[in-house]
């Protein structure tokens, strides 16, 4: 009894004379740790890039002994946030094009295209973002205007949903297109026998394969302009939903040499070579990029009537959508992912794209568990089909309801809205969702995404009520989907998407409390500082 009585003195002495030196420590918190039992805490301490201590200030501040001491002074802190699908890259490399978005008129896409080439005085003129669901004249576009502006100059703008594009007659008789030209799926439009210059789906490639490609610096800029971007967001790691070898060598280089810090999880684009050499080499992985999945589409958007549907659209008589590969493609690439350790994550929107997905899943994972494969979107699925989900993780965008609610019901008729952006019920599914943005599709803050799968509101804060509130999610449930959950699908829940003993020290101090301000206040939170393995980026 003696003896361990001294030993207790002795333990104390030590503890309070000798403190843990550390890197970092964080105190004063309101901090949601995002744990097993969603606990909060005041104070965690950081070592070496990861958090290795977390409880109240006084246990913390009494245990450990830094010089780099961040008060948060009571704000919100949160695990970093993942956004598990975005077009990183992509969003990098609209920084070096016109951007589109949220033009109001074609006339005002025109001007921004002469605008910019006065600037930027290109030899190929490449765009993304308009929308003509947001025009009085809600019809697709066609290219005589450019044509007349741009005789020698090629142009080629694409749809804010990456799905159909706009080329002038310049972009079309380089690419040698002409009304004869076959092609496979989608659509290239035409009037009175001529091209409109509008490309849906597939034959867009046409286009894409004459763009001059971007050189090493541009790529090296965009992805840099893109990290940016992102730290100012909170985000800490990014699911790029397709890149090719080069880009993903690209990526590592500049993480190696401490260019790009943002980390990546990278799905490789479905292109034959591409894969068969990531197949073969196995999963990458190092602290800041995680190689292990192959990106494929199933069809395309609902907002250009590309989405594959069980029955015919309402605003289009006898039209279905069209599957981009057959389905023995779909099975035959299924089986080679099944085969290796890769996840396989698949754009479906479509019942029908979603039905044909599942069911080629559920084939080739033969009731394998913890494959964590992932349908992308997910958005509109047949009723009856929601049980696939038990076993495939639904990987979903909330903007994306109250983007499409405008016009989501043309295309589908009222019966098939139910099972239309029903995140509640794929939530009940498998148990866990992954939540991201798709941007630049969507605008990249994931404040938005969070309002919009707690309150179903876009940021004019229509409609009223919310769009299908049933499907709404909880907060506590959007913040797991933006940061463990989103972790789990990439396999990643061990090292990140928590704030607790031996994750990495990816935070984000936020200037109001998420978890609690009234809804409508979600859309204007502003990120104060965002850390990245325990160093402040922003
Ligand atoms: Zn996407």
């Amino acid at each position: 009894m003696k003896k361990l009585f001294i030993i207790i003195i002795m333990m104390s002495v030590i503890s309070c004379t000798k403190k843990i030196k550390v890197d970092s420590l964080v105190i004063n918190g309101n901090i949601y740790t995002v744990n097993k039992n969603f606990d909060k805490a005041e104070a965690f301490a950081i070592n070496d890039g990861k958090i290795i201590a977390v409880g109240k200030t006084s246990k913390i501040k009494a245990t450990y002994n830094a010089t780099n001491i961040i008060n948060a002074k009571g704000k919100t802190i949160v695990p970093g946030l993942i956004d598990a699908h975005c077009h990183f890259f992509g969003l990098g490399l609209q920084q070096q094009k016109v951007d589109l978005t949220e033009t109001k008129s074609f006339d005002e896409v025109i001007q921004k295209i002469i605008d910019f080439q006065k600037e930027k005085n290109t030899s190929f003129i490449t765009g993304r973002g308009w929308d003509q669901n947001d025009w009085k004249l809600k019809e697709f576009p066609t290219k005589e205007k450019l044509d007349k502006l741009f005789p020698k100059t090629p142009v080629a703008v694409t749809r804010i949903d990456g799905h159909a594009l706009l080329a002038n007659q310049a972009a079309i008789d380089l690419a040698r297109v002409t009304t004869n030209t076959k092609f496979s799926g989608g659509e290239i439009l035409q009037e009175n026998g001529r091209l409109t210059g509008i490309f849906i789906d597939n034959p867009m490639d046409l286009i894409y394969a004459i763009i001059p490609k971007p050189t090493k610096k541009t790529q090296i800029k965009a992805l840099q302009d893109a990290q940016k971007i992102g730290f100012s967001y909170g985000l800490t790691t990014v699911d790029d939903a397709g890149l090719s070898r080069e880009t993903i060598e690209l990526i590592d280089s500049l993480q190696q040499s401490g260019t790009l810090k943002m980390r990546m999880y990278a799905m490789v684009t479905n292109t034959p070579n591409d894969v068969d050499y990531f197949l073969k080499k196995g999963i990458v992985k190092t602290d800041r990029l995680n190689v292990r999945s192959i990106k494929v589409y199933a069809d395309g958007a609902l907002g250009s009537r590309g989405a594959t549907l069980k029955k015919p659209y309402s605003d289009k008589n006898n039209h279905y959508g069209a599957l981009l590969s057959s389905i023995e493609d779909f099975k035959a690439i299924a089986q080679k992912i099944a085969n290796s350790n890769y996840q396989m994550n698949t754009h479906a929107i479509g019942d029908s794209a979603n039905y044909v997905m599942l069911k080629t899943y559920k084939e080739a994972l033969k009731g394998k568990k913890d494959r964590r494969w992932r349908i992308e979107h997910a958005q509109i699925i047949d009723p009856q089909d929601f049980h696939y989900f038990n076993n495939i993780l639904p990987s979903i965008q909330p903007t994306h309801a109250t983007s499409d609610m405008y016009w989501a019901e043309d295309r589908l008729g009222k019966k098939r809205m139910k099972g239309a952006y029903a995140y509640k019920d794929l939530l009940n599914e498998y148990g866990k969702v992954a939540l991201g943005t798709d941007f630049p599709i969507e605008k990249v803050s994931p404040f938005l995404t969070f309002y919009a799968a707690v309150a179903r509101k876009d940021v004019k804060g229509y409609p009223e009520n919310g769009f299908q509130m049933e499907n709404a999610l909880t907060r506590k449930e959007t913040l797991k989907g933006m940061t463990i959950w989103a972790a789990f699908s990439n396999f990643e829940e061990n090292e990140k998407g928590s704030i607790e003993k031996g994750k990495f020290a990816d935070f984000v101090v936020l200037d109001k409390n998420i978890m609690e301000i009234k809804a409508s206040e979600i859309p204007t939170i502003k990120v104060l500082a965002t850390y990245i393995n325990g160093e402040r980026v922003k």
